[in-house]
């Protein structure tokens, strides 16, 4: 594990819990797999992985608990994470199951078919352990994808994570990160909403900011959220940019004008980097500058985990791409 930067506030890990699995995809444009295809693969991915990745790259202490299957996916993975300077001492290594995969092909309109196997991979028999209680017990900040709360064992593991950390004074980051293959499974909605609940910082998707609200709209939803005690709401809109929200008001940050390559891992990148950069005591703008340059760096690069990269890596980036427009206070 790697220290924290110069300049980090105060100490102790930043830990994600959830789905390791293997990226493999369609080298061409269309509609999903019902004929043989070039394919390329296999890429370490995983949204938590890749979030988790992100810190470690940013110099922050970083840790997951997941659970990988004893097989070259798994290998690919781990070690690309303690590469990176994860502490992967809590990644469970499941000789009964496979390490999760996921084939994706994009069709012409940018939109993504997926075929995943996570459910019944090791993934799904991520657990809190006592490797995994360790590893908490130094824990200053949590994040939660809900990608992640899949099945009834990873909701009970991330509410048992979530209440651990939050009884020992740290803070919870929550993305909904909500993929249409999962509302189907009944537990899944009551899951989202408790860690709504148990979040200090949420980051949904644009969509996602009303999934679990009672309000219809943007503002009404923003206002009910922030009422549960939610600290700060981040709004990723891809091209679009990402807008802010906290007691103070609202605040936008354009985004970076960049060629997509491979959005995947954009969110996941850009949220990794907002925590670290607050949890190091950065202000909103200065840390949305960030955020914003890691999401667009990451989709101008082919591979889910491929584009997390440095702080020296993204002041490159932001010198290279001025001219983006700067944040706008809007409350
Ligand atoms: P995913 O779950 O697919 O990883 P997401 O929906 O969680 O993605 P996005 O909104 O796609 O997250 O991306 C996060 C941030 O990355 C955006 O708010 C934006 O700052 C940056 N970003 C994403 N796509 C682009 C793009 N095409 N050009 C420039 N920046 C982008
Ligand atoms: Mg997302």
């Amino acid at each position: 594990m790697q220290a924290a930067s110069p300049g980090t506030a105060s100490s102790g890990t930043i830990v994600t819990i959830g789905e390791i699995l293997v990226e493999i995809m369609a080298e061409t444009r269309g509609d999903g797999f019902r004929e043989p295809l070039a394919l390329r693969g296999p890429f370490p991915s995983g949204a938590p992985a890749i979030f988790i990745d992100q810190v470690a790259r940013l110099d922050a202490a970083a840790g997951m608990i997941a659970c990988v299957g004893d097989d070259d996916f798994g290998r690919l993975n781990v070690e690309r994470l303690r590469r990176d300077g994860v502490d992967v001492r809590a990644i469970r290594i499941d000789p009964e199951q496979a390490t999760g995969s996921a084939f994706v092909r994009y069709r012409e309109d940018g939109e993504r078919d997926f075929v995943f196997n996570i459910r019944h991979s090791a993934s799904g028999r991520t657990r809190i352990d006592a490797a995994a209680g360790l590893l908490l017990q130094g824990c200053r900040h949590l994040h939660i994808m809900g990608s992640s709360l899949f099945s009834a064992g990873l909701i009970e593991a991330a509410r048992q994570a979530a209440a651990q950390v939050r009884t020992r004074g740290g803070t919870v980051s929550f993305d909904p990160n909500v993929r249409k293959e999962m509302l189907r499974i009944p537990e899944m909605r009551a899951a989202l909403e408790a860690m709504l609940h148990a979040c200090d910082i949420f980051m949904p998707s644009g969509p996602e900011l009303t999934l679990l609200t009672a309000a219809p709209d943007e503002a009404g939803a923003i206002a009910e959220i922030l009422s549960l005690g939610v600290a700060e709401i981040v709004v990723k809109r891809g091209a679009g940019g990402a807008s802010h929200y906290d007691r103070d008001g609202a605040r936008h940050m354009a985004a970076f004008r960049v060629a997509e390559l491979d959005p995947t891992g954009a969110g996941d990148c850009f949220g990794a980097t907002f925590v670290t950069c607050r949890l190091q005591g950065m202000s909103v703008p200065d840390s949305l500058r960030y955020a914003s340059a890691s999401g667009a760096r990451a989709v101008g690069v082919r591979g889910p985990m491929e584009g997390a990269c440095s702080f020296a890596e993204l002041d490159a980036f932001i010198i290279d791409h001025r001219g983006v427009d700067d944040i706008g206070d809007t409350a």
